[in-house]
């Protein structure tokens, strides 16, 4: 098996590489998927979260109200640790499962927003990081329905494009067109992938 940890900023263009990935053969275990579904309704991780934050971040149908829970952690550093405390874990478990149960052959691809930031590069066989400049990933970002304020405050929460490069095995630059980033996946899993599978 061979685990690639996949990264970027937010809007680099993870999501539309590790589907390029699946598509020639990779399992993507997605953790922004993951951290929804430890969330869903009837699930230990929502009741742990609403224990910790009150029925407030509930929504009546006894569903996680993702804007009220945002709007308690967004301007509360403490608030926020305690809920990467409560998922994150979760998140891991849930993930580990999923390798677990991929033939030993298998390319898995770990789509992983904070991987910089909460320090797993390690976790890993190869980093692979989405590279792509803040204009160019911002203008996207508004394209995608975003507010400007809101891409660039998000932008500013994470981890910089230096501290990304700085972990990466291969760095896939995404400022160009769709169809030189599919070029890059093609030559990355010629070159890369392949071998080590053969
Ligand atoms: P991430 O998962 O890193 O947040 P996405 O893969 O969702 O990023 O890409 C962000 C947005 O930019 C999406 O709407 C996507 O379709 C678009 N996008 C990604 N790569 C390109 C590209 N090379 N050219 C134009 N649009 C792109």
């Amino acid at each position: 098996m061979l685990r690639i940890g996949l990264t970027g900023g937010i809007g680099s263009g993870k999501s539309t590489v590790a589907r390029l990935l699946a598509e020639r053969g990779a399992l993507v275990v997605d953790a922004d998927r993951i951290a929804r579904e430890v969330l869903e309704p009837g699930t230990p991780g929502l009741a742990a979260v609403a224990d910790e934050f009150g029925d407030g971040v509930l929504a009546p149908d006894g569903s996680l109200d993702r804007g009220a829970l945002a709007a308690v952690v967004f301007s509360d550093e403490t608030a926020r640790r305690r809920l990467d405390a409560l998922v994150h874990p979760l998140v891991r478990k849930r993930s580990a499962e999923l390798v677990a149960a991929a033939p030993a052959d298998a390319v898995v691809v770990n789509d992983v927003p904070l991987l910089v930031e909460t320090g797993q590069a390690g976790s890993y066989d190869l980093v692979l990081v989405v590279d792509t400049d803040v204009e160019t990933r911002v203008a996207r970002l508004i394209e995608r329905g975003l507010a400007e304020a809101d891409a660039r405050a998000r932008i500013a929460t994470q981890a910089t494009d230096e501290q990304r490069r700085a972990v990466a095995d291969v760095v896939i630059d995404n400022s160009g067109s769709l169809e030189q980033l599919t070029e890059q996946v093609d030559r990355f899993w010629a070159e890369r992938i392949a071998p080590a599978r053969d």
